[in-house]
């Protein structure tokens, strides 16, 4: 076992039960906390928590900084890496690079998987300075308020707005993750450069026939909404296979009356659109409603389609993608780019500066599970990848 891989298996120790579970501001939380900030010390950093809970480690160059991150909370029965490896992995590089020439700190975020409490991100957003002090006010599933809960940890409600990072003072943010998808390990490499976290949309759509006699209403008479939303099924995968790098589902659905001898007469269903740009996102979109309203029309049925989500895209700070992608291939990784279909920290981090991103391979892309895993090879890669990226790190070009 190397030094990160016995590092995680310590941190998945650290749970409130059920499997590993640490969810924001408990005490698992405060103990993961404590033993991180012990990690990031012994890697010569000066260390604090504030008062949302993030555990900060800087180095002592003055002047405007580099955030490295990611989070050590985790959904309900977790895998071990799903944002630990890219705590460990940024402690051990720092550990690495002692003399960088500017500033660094590294933080590991407490709210990432938004399990706890109602609102998500608290800890990023604070230090981006989007944190809405509602959230504060949210409870858990016993009734416990966030802002206890956070005096509980050790916290101040008061001081979250403190903790905000100046803009001016910072010079990127640049997070390393496990894929959590399968693309990666179909390539054959051990890590990529992340383009994007994908935006998303989601839409409840609702077909409308007639229902009637399964026994006596004629094929040519019918309208039937079952078969018009199956059709709207295949138009919207066709509609995201159409561009590069949009996905999208439908993962739900309703049939009314829902019995084996009825005509399906009102059947609604969810649709998920995710991609790396709003452009092709919204394509796929309008491609979508008049895919229905061909099927619609044809068939017979009326359909409405309302949009319940919105989220726009995350992009990767391209000067931080080519530095990231040059530290990689000084490990001998062929340059490949791919977006991120699950949401990060860094979503809430780029209104503070430009974010970038690194994928290491997990074993058959699964994630939030306890079969979540990753090599002992794959996770020092990553922090090569860092550790070379940090010693090669120039700040963002300007006036170009
Ligand atoms: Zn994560």
């Amino acid at each position: 076992m190397t030094l990160l891989m016995d590092r995680l298996a310590a941190l998945a120790q650290i749970t409130d039960g059920d499997g590993l579970t640490r969810l924001f501001l408990s005490p698992a939380h405060a103990r993961a906390a404590a033993l991180v900030r012990s990690w990031a010390e012994a890697a010569g950093l000066t260390t604090h928590i504030d008062a949302i809970g993030n555990v900060v480690g800087r180095n002592n160059v003055p002047g405007p900084r580099l955030i490295l991150g990611s989070h050590i909370d985790t959904v309900r029965n977790a895998g071990w890496y799903d944002g630990n490896y890219g705590v460990v992995a940024a402690i051990e590089a720092l550990r690495r690079c002692k003399d960088l020439p500017f500033g660094v700190e590294v933080i590991a975020f407490g709210d990432e998987e938004g399990v706890r409490f109602p609102k998500t991100l608290s800890g990023s957003r604070a230090i981006a300075g989007i944190f809405d002090p509602a959230a504060l006010a949210g409870q858990d599933s016993d009734g416990i308020i966030m802002a206890d809960a956070l005096k509980n940890f050790g916290g101040d409600p008061d001081g979250v707005a403190g903790v905000a990072r100046d803009p001016g003072g910072t010079l990127g943010y640049v997070e390393i993750h496990i894929e959590q998808g399968p693309v990666l390990e179909a390539k054959n490499l051990p890590a990529g450069i992340v383009t994007a976290i994908n935006g998303a949309s989601r839409f409840r759509a609702t077909i409308t026939g007639a229902a009637g006699h399964a026994g006596t209403v004629p094929m040519a008479l019918r309208r039937d909404a079952l078969s018009a939303a199956a059709e709207c099924c295949l138009a919207v995968e066709a509609a995201a296979r159409a561009q590069p790098d949009v996905v999208g589902t439908v993962g739900a659905m309703t049939v009314r009356p829902g019995a084996p001898n009825s005509i399906p007469g009102d059947v609604s269903f969810s649709i998920d659109l995710r991609a790396p740009r709003d452009a092709a996102r919204h394509a796929a979109a309008q491609k979508i409603e008049l895919a229905f309203a061909g099927i619609a029309a044809a068939r017979g049925v009326g359909f409405t389609l309302e949009t319940t989500h919105e989220a726009p895209a995350t992009p990767c700070a391209p000067w931080l993608q080519t530095q990231l992608a040059a530290a990689a291939g000084a490990q001998g990784i062929a340059p490949f780019h791919l977006p991120s279909g699950a949401g990060h920290d860094a979503m809430a981090v780029a209104s503070l500066c430009p974010v970038g991103m690194v994928f290491i391979r997990c074993a058959g892309g699964i994630s939030h599970t306890p079969e979540e895993s990753i090599t002992g090879e794959d996770a020092e890669t990553g922090v090569r990848i860092l550790t070379s990226f940090l010693q090669n790190f120039s700040p963002e070009p300007k006036n170009v």
